[in-house]
């Protein structure tokens, strides 16, 4: 399902992930192109465009700055916001069917996949909640459309009210009533009459019935590749007979999966079910995260990058506390320290995480250590020669002087670094001995 979306969406997001740093503007193109793709899909306009806007927001917003790769941080900003449009206010609840007999009212348009949803439905609250059910077909145009539901209820073991010529479908409501509450049901399905159009007659007929029996659930059938027109129905029906939630057919085909996003925010009303093919068991939960990870055809790729992720700085910090365990800290180390740091919220927030750093960490803070310090002594190591770097002990006075101009720094702040070099080397050392450089590393990476 949702492939034509998904496809677009993947295609923006495997250039968003190829390149290595992000601009505001590649954010921008990104955005762009998801709402065509959105539009495209069929998502109505004001979604999208909110959609797009809440993206943004995040986007442009300090999580991208933060994050390693602001390609993936991208895809998993867009991936909380298609949850946050699918779930609207929290998730749908189970389906209050638990005052025996309850009624279950199933609307739709004709074609919509009413019948087979009813039949479903039926199936899984049996297998599922125990759950004794009794179908009955109001289409009364249609004498197939009752054989039909007949057929799947002798297929999957469930009961259907046994059709009477000549009834009218409030009728047949009033019976089926009657048997469930005669014949010890938890739960009667009323499957009424679908119309190619939305008319008169037909709303008219299921308000007879709803009044008539005051089911617990209303749920609507749509065709899920109908897009936009699925959403207008949803509005409609919802507008003349009340609708609890919808279930949305055929999410198994390709086509455009725009109505899965609107339908919500449109609406109002919360996706129930997605019908994932004709077999009688190809029924699933609506499950915000897991439609939201369809759309972006990506599976589980959030879950993914994150631990992607983890395991490279894993690697990262093992490969670093060897070396400092050998005594090896150089100033390309410190330098990846200090973006480090910048990069998970400066001085202070890291010495907290690191074990043993009490005393680091006052001595900083006395020492007014905060992000400018951390940027100045970014920008003296940058004026380092690849050699000095390497070698700190080379730092004689005129190589000083050389350093410290070329960061418009005076030579007392290179001696500071110099000085915090030379002390974190020996902690490093130290620590590294112990094993706890190694925990102190994965921890604050
Ligand atoms: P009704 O007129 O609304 O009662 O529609 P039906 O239940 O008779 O379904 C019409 C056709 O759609 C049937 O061939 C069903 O097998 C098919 N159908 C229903 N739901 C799905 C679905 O989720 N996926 C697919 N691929 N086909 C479905």
């Amino acid at each position: 399902m949702f492939e034509n979306l998904s496809e677009r969406l993947g295609s923006v997001f495997d250039r968003l992930t190829k390149q290595g740093a992000l601009t505001p503007d590649d954010v921008r193109a990104a955005l762009r192109e998801v709402r065509v793709a959105l539009l495209e899909a069929d998502v109505s306009l004001p979604v999208a465009r909110d959609f797009i806007k809440a993206v943004e927001e995040k986007a442009t917003g300090q999580a991208v700055t933060k994050s390693v790769t602001p390609g993936q941080q991208v895809v998993k900003i867009v991936h909380d916001a298609l949850v946050d449009v699918l779930k609207g206010e929290g998730e749908p609840e189970a389906l209050k069917i638990d005052n025996p007999p309850s009624a279950l009212l199933m609307v739709g348009l004709q074609g919509s996949g009413k019948t087979t949803t009813t039949a479903k439905l039926a199936k899984r609250l049996k297998d599922r909640n125990g759950k004794r059910v009794l179908m009955a077909s109001l289409d009364t145009n249609r004498p197939a459309a009752m054989e039909q539901l007949q057929i799947l209820g002798l297929q999957i073991g469930v009961d259907t009210l046994p059709i009477v010529k000549g009834e009218t479908a409030l009728q047949i409501a009033k019976r089926a009533k009657q048997q469930a509450t005669l014949g010890g049901y938890d739960v009667y399905m009323l499957d009424t009459a679908g119309r190619l159009h939305i008319d008169e007659v037909l709303m008219d007929e299921v308000q007879a019935v709803r009044d008539a029996v005051a089911p617990r659930e209303t749920l609507l059938v749509v065709d899920g590749l109908t897009g936009q027109d699925a959403v207008n129905v949803a509005t409609e029906f919802d507008g003349k007979v009340g609708i609890t939630g919808v279930v949305l057919t055929r999410m198994d085909g390709d086509g455009r999966g725009g109505a899965a996003l609107s339908m919500r925010a449109v609406t109002g009303k919360p996706i129930r079910f997605v019908g994932l093919g004709e077999k009688m068991d190809a029924l699933e939960t609506f499950e915000a995260e897991r439609v939201a990870g369809r759309i972006l055809g990506m599976g589980d790729i959030v879950a993914l990058v994150e631990k992607a992720q983890e395991t490279l700085e894993l690697e990262q910090a093992e490969r670093m506390a060897k070396r400092f365990a050998k005594g090896l800290f150089n100033m390309n180390d410190l330098k990846g320290q200090l973006d480090q740091m910048l990069k998970m919220g400066g001085m202070q927030g890291l010495m907290g995480m690191m074990p043993g750093m009490g005393k680091m960490q006052k001595a900083a803070e006395a020492a007014g250590f905060d992000d400018r310090m951390l940027r100045r002594q970014i920008a003296l190591i940058n004026s380092m020669t690849k050699k000095e770097r390497a070698n700190p002990d080379l730092m004689q006075a005129s190589r000083k002087r050389r350093v410290a101009a070329g960061a418009g720094l005076d030579v007392a702040e290179l001696n500071k670094l110099l000085k915090m070099h030379r002390q974190m080397a020996d902690m490093m050392k130290k620590m590294g001995k112990g094993g706890a450089m190694k925990q102190a590393l994965k921890q604050m990476m």
